[in-house]
């Protein structure tokens, strides 16, 4: 078996060979991920009900057809893509030939989590093989089935010399961190993706880091309660809560909470039955450890809906917590569950101010029939994405980049962005090699006839 160093060994130098630039060839990949994706489906939809108790809904629009349709679109846009994009000119280079290169980094690494364990390794996958790079992918250990999928399965797929699967939590991944790789595209939680940004500063390796945190929720007043609850609970319990771009928590005044509460518990009764346990629509924790840090939350505030757990099968009731202070648990952290918090505000500007002062988060959602007020919400604030009036649609459009800023992270991707990613952007000029008498004029003795240039 290839130790870590014949691996990254083998890939340095098929991407040293030129191999993995021309056009073909990243089409080849491109290709080669989309056969892995029709050809496993079944597979992949079982690793992700093991994994997460994913229902089949869940994983074919969140993690199935967004990998097929970036696939899709990187086929499509590919030559588009990697052209040379000519830039302005100004006096002195009038007769030259300048544009930015598109060019691939080399060796990168992607590292991704477990809530959507396909989509968050294949998504960056697309946008690193599009742009011509060599590929090690590191998933997380928490999805151990898709986790085993992807390490034994995709590399049939794709040219073995360019692309490798690595497994194991934080210490292999420490120990791949050690190396020194061309680009690293980490999702993850804030604690590691310092970690992560520690160890590609020794090497000055640029990254991306796709971070989480606590997304607020703001409904005004004036809407309908019933709409509102439909999209919030529908986008905070998706994935058992398990989103990084979830509404964490409602900011609302005590009146709108008053009119949400009914119209949550009828939503939620609707989307998931009297006893959401027996649902075949509603996921599972991913793990014990996580499971039992959701179950101190449960004790923050007041519960209003649901509350109910049970560990041997890591399943937590959609839950709605009220009387909830600042300063508790569920407040501080981001909550990655089922469990939605609503706090009271007195008005719109006291919104504002809570948002504020908290560290920038990944997504940001404004409900109101009043257009200005979600306006005002997008103005006087900042987040990484931002949709008014739904949960996390925002994303799901390929034309838009999908990233976060400040502690949510750096760096976007999706789409076009994901190709951007991970090129190196080079300035090139190309001179003549004449002129020489023109050219000439800048050279010294200086004197008043050099500013003519
Ligand atoms: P995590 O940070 O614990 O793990 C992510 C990856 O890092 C895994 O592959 C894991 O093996 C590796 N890792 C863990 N500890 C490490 C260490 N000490 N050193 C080196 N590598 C280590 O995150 P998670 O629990 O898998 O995922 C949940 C977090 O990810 C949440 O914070 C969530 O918001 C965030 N997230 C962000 C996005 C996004 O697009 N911004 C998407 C999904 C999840």
């Amino acid at each position: 078996m290839d130790t870590l160093a014949d691996t990254l060994q083998r890939l340095r130098e098929a991407f040293g060979s030129g191999r993995t630039r021309p056009a073909e060839f990243r089409a080849s990949q491109l290709k080669g991920l989309s056969r892995f994706l029709k050809d496993n489906k079944q597979l992949l939809q079982e690793a992700l009900a093991q994994d997460l108790h994913k229902p089949s809904f869940e994983a074919e629009v969140s993690e199935l057809s967004i990998a097929q349709s970036e696939i899709d679109l990187a086929l499509r846009s590919l030559r588009a893509w990697m052209k040379d994009q000519p830039v302005s000119r100004n006096l002195a280079t009038q007769l030259d030939s300048a544009f930015i290169r598109k060019e691939p980094y080399g060796m990168v690494l992607v590292i991704s989590p477990w809530n959507y364990p396909l989509n968050l390794t294949l998504v960056p996958l697309v946008g690193a093989l599009a742009a011509g790079n060599c590929v090690v992918l590191k998933p997380s250990e928490f999805s151990r089935s898709t986790e085993k999928v992807l390490a034994e399965v995709l590399p049939r797929y794709l040219d073995q010399d360019c692309f490798a699967v690595v497994r194991g939590g934080p210490e292999e991944t420490g120990q791949l961190l050690e190396r020194k790789f061309d680009y690293i595209f980490f999702t993850g939680s804030p604690r590691v993706g310092r970690l992560v940004m520690m160890a590609a500063a020794k090497h000055l390796t640029p990254v991306t880091l796709e971070l989480g945190g606590k997304n607020p929720c703001y409904v005004d007043e004036d809407c309908d309660p019933q709409t509102v609850a439909n999209r919030v609970a529908f986008f905070r319990f998706f994935n058992a809560g398990q989103t990084c771009v979830a509404p964490d928590y409602v900011l609302c005044s005590p009146a709108t909470q008053e009119r949400l509460l009914p119209a949550l518990q009828s939503a939620i009764s609707r989307f998931y039955g009297e006893d959401p346990r027996g649902s075949a629509s509603l996921g599972r924790i991913c793990s014990l450890k996580h499971f039992q840090r959701l179950q101190g939350l449960l004790g923050c505030g007041r519960v209003a809906i649901g509350g109910q757990s049970d560990e041997r099968d890591l399943y937590i009731a959609p839950t709605v917590l009220v009387d909830v202070r600042e300063t508790e648990p569920v407040m501080q952290e981001e909550i990655f569950g089922p469990i939605l918090p609503i706090v009271t505000v007195g008005s719109l500007e006291e919104a504002l101010a809570f948002i504020r002062r908290r560290e920038k988060p990944l997504a940001l959602y404004a409900f109101s029939n009043r257009s200005q007020v979600v306006r005002q919400v997008l103005a006087q604030t900042s987040s990484g994405g931002f949709c008014g009036n739904d949960g996390f649609m925002h994303l799901t459009l390929a034309s838009l980049p999908f990233g976060g800023v400040g502690a949510s992270g750096m760096g976007r991707y999706h789409g076009r962005f994901s190709f951007d990613t991970f090129s190196h952007h080079r300035a090139c000029l190309l001179r003549r090699p004449g002129l020489e008498k023109v050219y000439s004029l800048r050279y010294p003795p200086y004197s008043p006839r050099n500013l003519q240039l």
